[in-house]
């Protein structure tokens, strides 16, 4: 006999998409092949594996002062002007940026209030 794996959408399971507004692992698709997102079963909507927020905001922060310190060093030691474009470039990457993290941190919180609840 073989045992059947089921999917439990009830049981906290960090490695499996878990869906902010169902607040379950509710079955999932990807909407295209390189989305970045899964598309949950019931309400359509986002659903992803829990991340810990923490190294991705590190990783941000480290892109974001990379962009600034290569619009002055451009600007400033190489005198040229149009490094100045890293500077809106930079603020406006690191808003997507933060909304990613913001977006992840909130997903991850909720997940681990209903993991609590759930166990
Ligand atoms: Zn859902």
């Amino acid at each position: 006999m073989t045992e059947v794996m089921h999917h439990v959408p009830r049981k906290p399971d960090k490695s499996k998409p878990w869906c902010p507004n169902c607040k379950l692992h509710t079955g999932y698709h990807r909407k295209s092949p390189d989305s970045e997102f899964y598309t949950c079963e019931i309400c359509e909507g986002k659903t992803w594996r829990p991340t810990l927020p923490i190294p991705l905001l590190i990783v941000s922060l480290l892109l974001i002062l990379f962009m600034f310190f290569m619009g002055y060093y451009a600007v400033f030691r190489l005198k040229d002007l149009r490094g100045v474009i890293m500077f809106p470039f930079g603020l406006f990457a690191g808003r997507g940026l933060y909304q990613n993290y913001a977006s992840n941190a909130k997903h991850w919180r909720s997940f681990h209030k209903w993991a609590k609840k759930n166990r």
